[in-house]
């Protein structure tokens, strides 16, 4: 976990960073292309560095579920919006502060904070769809295309400074304290008006994604309400100023749409659940104390959610038996849920009962190959059941076709420990470090996984890699110069 300070940093940078990225190609304005101009390949090379770069630096999430989640209602949200030029990409990072971000390459960044401050799945979505309009109408480019008027030198130095600060704080805070000062005056002048718009669009791609009109002005007065005395306000009312206008504005807007009552979905409830257990500070009892009065005085929303809160809690304090037979009830009556499968594979495999929960993992994999969490799942349970060929030739599979997921790498290494492949073992590692565009270390690895493989085939491929890591490496300097 990164401390405070450098995430607040960090996050500044990315502001700048994606700035660089999102210039030209949409600019309405004709003739006046600054030095900040930049192609859409140049945002795609950009939003591919920064993904290495937040892999490294960040504390995301990797959690299949959850992710399915979050970019189910990512990708519905972008699916209702105009102008949209680049694939987005959603991911939930394990921070308590109240925020979310837009980044170059359709890159959204969703704290966990954020998930567990909003009320209602209408609130959440509200807030991502802000940042899906910050994107496609480009705020950020054009705020600094402005900047490369009065300084063409500043693009490059951020650039460079901006990229260097993700690979090493140090340096880049060092390099970046000039252009800093001089980027932060005019930032917050066109953030206001950039606010609004992004506030206009949002609302409509709220909307026509079939959630609550309100949702977005409800979120950001309850917001304002809260810290409206505070001495230290969340990230995100620094970013994202709240003048009484514009919430005013955003409840007349609401009031133009027909009021729909919307019924949170399950899995958002489900995914709020997993966060409140799982990726936040509350003890195993605490936890188990939360969700029994929860159940015992009805207040819950949708109970089979305040349930599988139960048995996630249960298993956090180490009492299987319990989770596994309200894991077991709630599959009774949804057998295809993915959370409560994913649950019933943990509390199997620790009360040995790991034949049954393949099988049944099993089933689900014929007809989902494709999804992370039974198939991630379900390697996990052969390996322990020490079906070790099995979980391989699975993984191997799910790895050619998901190259860059993480936690697949993650499985591969653990699991090529367990049977002695010393090539393979490596090899995962080094494809876990160049994820994290540690391409130096990545051609170590892969020099290592050379030494130990016994075929041709192989060696070749071990060979062609560390090629790639070379070019990489030279293509990712080539960003932060
Ligand atoms: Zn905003």
């Amino acid at each position: 976990m990164l401390n405070k300070s450098l995430i607040i940093s960090l996050y500044f940078f990315f502001l700048l960073f994606s700035n660089i990225a999102n210039s030209t190609n949409t600019l309405p304005d004709i003739g006046t292309v600054g030095a900040g101009a930049l192609t859409i390949e140049k945002e795609k090379e950009y939003g591919w560095a920064f993904r290495l770069m937040a892999n490294q630096a960040l504390p995301i999430i990797h959690d299949p579920i959850l992710n399915h989640y979050i970019n189910e209602l990512g990708q519905n949200l972008v699916g209702h919006a105009d102008s949209v030029k680049l694939p987005f990409n959603f991911f939930l990072i394990e921070d308590k502060e109240i925020n979310a971000a837009a980044f170059l390459g359709g890159n959204v960044k969703i704290h966990t904070g954020l998930f567990l401050y909003a009320k209602n799945e209408s609130e959440l979505a509200s807030v991502i769809a802000h940042e899906i309009a910050h994107i496609t109408q480009r705020h950020l480019a054009r705020m600094l295309e402005q900047q490369s008027y009065s300084n063409p030198a500043t693009l490059a130095a951020l650039a460079g400074s901006v990229l260097l600060a993700l690979v090493s704080p140090a340096a880049g805070m060092a390099a970046l304290t000039t252009s800093m000062a001089l980027t932060m005056q005019s930032q917050i002048n066109y953030t206001r008006l950039h606010e609004y718009e992004a506030d206009r669009i949002g609302i409509k791609i709220l909307v026509d994604a079939g959630y609550d009109p309100y949702g977005m002005a409800n979120f950001f007065g309850k917001l304002a309400e809260k810290y409206k005395y505070a001495s230290l306000p969340p990230q995100m009312l620094s970013t994202h100023p709240l003048p009484v206008t514009r919430l005013a504005e955003a409840r007349l807007r609401a009031s133009q749409f027909d009021i729909k009552r919307i019924k949170n979905s399950l899995d958002y409830q489900l995914s709020k659940v997993r966060i409140t257990v799982r990726y936040n500070e509350i003890s195993g009892s605490a936890a188990v104390n939360y969700y029994q009065s929860q159940l015992k005085n009805h207040k819950y929303q949708l109970k089979e959610a305040a349930l599988y809160g139960l048995a996630l809690a249960h298993f956090k304090n180490e009492n299987y038996i319990k989770a596994h037979q309200i894991t077991l009830d709630l599959l009774k009556r949804q057998p295809n849920n993915l959370f409560f499968i994913d649950l019933l594979t943990d509390t199997s495999l620790t009360l040995n009962k790991a034949d049954a929960v393949i099988q049944l993992l099993q089933q689900h994999y014929k007809k989902y190959p494709e999804n992370a969490v039974f198939t991630l799942n379900l390697v996990n349970a052969l390996q322990e059941n020490k079906q070790y060929k099995e979980a391989e030739k699975k993984l191997e599979l799910f790895i050619r076709s998901h190259p860059q997921h993480i936690l697949a790498h993650l499985l591969a290494i653990d699991l090529y420990k367990t049977m002695k492949n010393r090539a393979k073992e490596h090899a995962s590692k080094a494809q876990y470090l160049a994820l994290q565009g540690r391409f130096r270390e990545a051609s170590q690895e892969m020099g290592s996984a050379l030494v130990y493989a016994d075929n041709k085939l192989d060696q070749a491929r071990y060979s062609a890699k560390i090629e790639f890591y070379k070019k990489d490496d030279l293509r990712l300097k080539g960003l932060q110069e």
